[in-house]
């Protein structure tokens, strides 16, 4: 068997991807309630008591928030670096002693058949990582709450199978939308969030013909909308060189529905 790999949801409301192998079934994020991810996963059709650990990448609610709950639910363990959980502690919870494991950021190390590889990323939280996960000769890379990237972060997520990268927003909607200056700063900064020409740039830069799915993921609902992020990042890559016909599959993930389910 394969990687399988499904984004539960992936928005400010709530992120949560779901990845499995034979041995293995991890959740990356659980950022909605218990119940609407026990939801997501019956969507497709993966029982919520099969899954193993909760890998989390920052504190914030819309990463964190069912992540106590699903651990006291179904007994899981959660791993996070420990300025995380430093600063998640207080808002998930009470969670048993033995599920409180931890990981050093830029530091390999292993679950089951799988292969984590935690990377630095740039945003207003303590320690908030991106994350790189290895199977067999197949790799995912999971980007997304950076306001920028280094030749690190690039060299993490070049050669992966699958790309779930951040395309938050289109900057002139935020520069004239109706948020207040210090949030438009906040985003538009190296600690925010990607915009859709940034996500486009990125891709562009990493593709190798390893390449075969990218998914673009925590669009803001303010700020930009599904057709303009696909647009401008369809339009940044193809002008590239990359042709989206034959060398990689650009697709979207969703706030409040699962995507596809991809099988690498
Ligand atoms: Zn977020
Ligand atoms: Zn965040």
């Amino acid at each position: 068997m394969a990687f399988r790999f499904c984004s539960l949801a992936s928005g400010s409301s709530g992120n949560c991807q779901y990845i499995e192998t034979e041995k293995v079934r991890i959740l990356i994020d659980a950022g909605m309630s218990g119940k609407k991810i026990q939801q997501a996963l019956e969507l497709i059709e993966v029982d919520p008591k099969t899954i193993n650990y909760i890998l989390v990448t920052h504190e914030h609610s819309d990463h964190t928030k069912g992540v106590g709950i699903l651990s006291r639910r179904f007994n899981l363990p959660i791993y996070a670096n420990t300025n995380t959980w430093e600063s998640m502690k207080k808002d998930i919870g009470k969670v048993k002693e033995e599920n409180i494991l931890t990981f050093k950021t830029e530091e390999h190390f292993e679950i089951a058949d799988l292969g984590i590889e935690p990377f630095g990323i740039y945003h207003d939280a303590i320690e908030p990582v991106g994350y790189c996960i290895h199977y067999k000769n197949s790799k995912i890379s999971l980007l997304t709450d950076t306001g920028c990237v280094d030749e690190n972060i690039k060299k993490k997520i070049g050669n992966s199978d699958l790309l779930l990268i951040e395309s938050n927003h289109n900057i002139e909607m935020v520069k004239t939308g109706r948020y207040p200056w210090p949030l438009k700063k906040r985003i538009l900064g190296d600690l925010g969030h990607l915009s859709n020409e940034a996500a486009g740039e990125i891709i562009s830069d990493v593709y190798t013909d390893d390449m075969k799915v990218v998914l673009l993921a925590h669009l803001s609902q303010e700020n930009n909308f599904p057709e303009l992020a696909y647009t401008t990042v369809s339009n940044i890559i193809t002008e590239s060189g990359i042709d989206l016909q034959k060398d990689v599959k650009l697709d979207m993930t969703y706030r409040h529905k699962p995507s596809k389910v991809y099988t690498l």
